[in-house]
C-alpha cells in the first residue's frame, strides 16, 4: 500500500478479510465525529475550572491556562503523588513529571522502577476527553506545588474533586450545550464521511451507531455531519440499521442492561422488548443480546472506536468482534517522523557499532585478565616477563581507544535521541515509543486493535471488500 500517503494508510495488527465482515459499528466521538480539539478541550478545562472556584478552591486558580501540548495519551496518572508518567510495554517509567517539574532519573528510578508497582492503581489516559482533565489535574499539583499550603487536600483528593467537577459540567450541560450551540467550532466536518457510509452499504455492510453520548447529543452531532437528505437516505439515521446511544461502554460488553427505545422526538425513552427495528434508536442494551437480536456472531462484526479500554479491549476480548482503533494523533507525528527519518537511520547505525565496539572492549577485557594472570604465575626470566608487561600495556592501549571510541559515539547517539524525541514532542517524545522501545499504548493497540488508522474516512481509499494482511509479525531476532 505505499501508493496511499501514510497518514491516509489503514494498518494491519491481524489480518483482516473485509469479505468476511458483515456488519460495521461505530463510535460517535472522535470516530465518525472528529473534533476540534484544541478548541473542545480548553472550553473542558475551562468549564471545569470554574466549578473549582465555585466550590471553594483559591480564586487564583482562575489564572490557570489550558496548553494543547502538554498531556498525550498513554500516559498514566499517579493520583497519589500528582505524578504523570510515560511508561514503556514492560510498566518501565521512562519519563516522569510532578507538576510541570521534571523528576530527576534516580527519583523516578526509587519511585517506580527500583522494585515495581500496580500499574492498576494508576489512572491511563485512554480518551481524548481525559487530556484536558489530567491536565487540570497537573496544573493544580504544580499551583500546589509552588504555593504550598494554599489548598490543604491530598492529590488524591483533588482528583476525586475534579472527576465530580467533571461529571457535573456533562450532567448540568456547561460543555454540551456550548458545542451544540456553536457546532462548527467544535466538530470537523469530513467531507468523506457520507461517500464512505455509501461506500460500505454498497458493498453489502450493514452499519450501526454505538456510542455513550445521549439521544440529544447524538441528534445534533450526526444531523451537522450529515445533513443532507437523498431519497435513500432521508435522515441521518437512515444509514445505520440500528442506533444505539447511551450505551455505557464498556458495560455495554460486559453488563446486561436490556434496550430501552428511543422516541426519537422527544427523546423519552420506552420499555423495548423482541427484535430491533431496522433503523430504530435503542438506549443501553448489552452486547450479548445485540448479537442475538441482529442474529450476527462476533467475528463478522467490526467495530471501530476511539478508546482501548472501552471500544475496543472487551468487544475483542469477550466477544471476539474484529477492531479497528482510530489514533488521530499519528497524523501530525507521521510528517514529523518522515522529516527525521535520516536520524533515526544514523542512530541505528551507531548503535549497531557501538554493539561492536562493547564486543571487542570485552574481548580485550578478557585477554588482559589472562595475561594479567599469567604474569602473576610467572616463572620464567625476566625477558619474558617484559614481553608480557609490553604485551599488557599494548592491549590496555587499544582497549583504552576502543573505550573512548564507544563513549564518545554513545554520548552523541543518545544526545541524538534526545533531540529526535524532543522534535517529535518535547516532553513525552514519541507516542508509540519511548526511545527504542515500544511504549505501553503501542503496545495496547498492537494488543486489541487488529487495524489502526488516523481517521475513519481513510476507509474510503480502500475497497469495502479489502484484504488486509499481517504481513509478518516481526521478532527482535528478524533484525
Ligand atoms: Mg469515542
Amino acid at each position: 500500500m505505499t501508493f496511499i500517503k501514510k497518514s491516509s494508510r489503514i494498518f494491519t495488527n491481524r489480518s483482516l478479510n473485509m469479505s468476511s465482515i458483515k456488519s460495521i459499528g461505530f463510535d460517535m466521538d472522535h470516530t465518525i465525529a472528529r473534533y476540534h480539539r484544541e478548541e473542545f478541550e480548553s472550553l473542558a478545562f475551562r468549564k471545569t475550572l470554574e466549578k473549582f472556584i465555585e466550590a471553594g478552591y483559591p480564586a487564583s486558580l482562575s489564572s490557570l491556562s489550558f496548553d494543547p501540548n502538554f498531556v498525550i495519551r498513554g500516559l498514566l496518572v499517579d493520583m497519589d503523588r500528582g505524578n504523570l508518567l510515560k511508561v514503556d510495554g514492560h510498566k518501565y517509567v521512562k519519563v516522569a513529571y510532578h507538576g510541570h517539574k521534571k523528576l530527576d532519573k534516580s527519583t523516578r528510578h526509587d519511585l517506580y522502577n527500583s522494585s515495581g508497582y500496580k500499574a492498576d492503581s494508576f489512572i491511563s489516559i485512554d480518551t481524548f476527553f481525559a487530556l484536558s482533565e489530567v491536565q487540570l489535574f497537573i496544573e493544580i499539583v504544580d499551583y500546589m506545588r509552588l504555593n504550598p499550603g494554599s489548598i490543604k487536600k491530598t492529590f488524591r483528593d483533588v482528583y476525586r474533586d475534579l472527576r465530580e467537577f467533571i461529571d457535573l459540567s456533562h450532567r448540568d450541560g456547561s460543555i454540551k450545550d456550548e458545542v451544540m450551540t456553536n457546532m462548527e467550532n467544535y466538530i470537523v466536518k469530513d467531507k468523506q464521511l457520507e461517500p464512505m457510509l455509501k461506500k460500505f452499504i454498497e458493498g453489502g455492510k450493514k452499519l450501526f451507531l454505538l456510542t455513550n453520548s445521549d439521544w440529544t447529543y447524538t441528534d445534533k452531532v450526526m444531523s451537522y455531519l450529515l445533513p443532507k437528505a437523498s431519497e435513500d437516505f432521508q435522515r441521518w439515521q437512515d444509514y445505520f440499521e440500528y442506533t444505539i446511544v447511551g450505551a455505557g461502554k464498556p458495560n455495554f460488553f460486559t453488563g446486561s442492561n436490556p434496550f430501552y427505545e428511543v422516541m426519537e422526538d422527544s427523546g423519552l425513552l420506552k420499555q423495548h422488548s423482541g427484535s430491533l427495528k431496522l433503523g430504530g434508536s435503542y438506549h443501553g442494551g448489552n452486547a450479548k443480546l445485540f448479537e442475538k437480536l441482529t442474529n450476527q456472531k462476533g467475528d463478522q462484526i467490526l467495530y471501530a472506536g476511539d478508546h482501548i479500554y472501552g471500544d475496543i479491549m472487551r468487544s475483542k476480548e469477550l466477544f471476539n468482534w474484529r477492531t479497528l482503533v482510530v489514533v488521530e494523533e499519528l497524523e501530525e507525528e507521521f510528517d514529523r517522523l518522515e522529516k527525521l527519518q535520516p536520524e533515526l537511520a544514523t542512530i541505528l547505525e551507531m548503535i549497531k557499532e557501538e554493539d561492536k565496539l562493547d564486543m571487542e572492549a570485552s574481548t580485550l577485557q578478557g585477554k588482559i585478565m589472562t595475561l594479567k594472570r599469567r604474569r602473576t604465575y610467572h616463572t620464567g626470566d625476566h625477558n619474558r616477563l617484559s614481553k608480557l608487561d609490553r604485551k599488557i600495556e599494548e592491549t590496555e592501549e587499544t582497549l583504552g581507544n576502543i573505550v573512548t571510541q564507544l563513549e564518545n559515539s554513545q554520548k552523541k547517539s543518545s544526545r541524538m535521541i534526545k533531540d529526535r524525541e524532543k522534535a517529535l514532542h518535547p516532553i513525552w517524545g514519541e507516542l508509540l515509543y519511548t526511545s527504542l522501545e515500544k511504549s505501553r499504548f503501542a503496545s495496547q493497540i498492537e494488543s486489541y486493535a487488529c487495524i489502526y488508522t488516523t481517521k475513519i474516512t481513510n476507509f474510503l481509499l480502500y475497497s469495502a471488500n479489502q484484504k488486509f494482511r499481517s504481513y509478518r509479525d516481526s521478532m527482535p531476532h528478524d533484525f
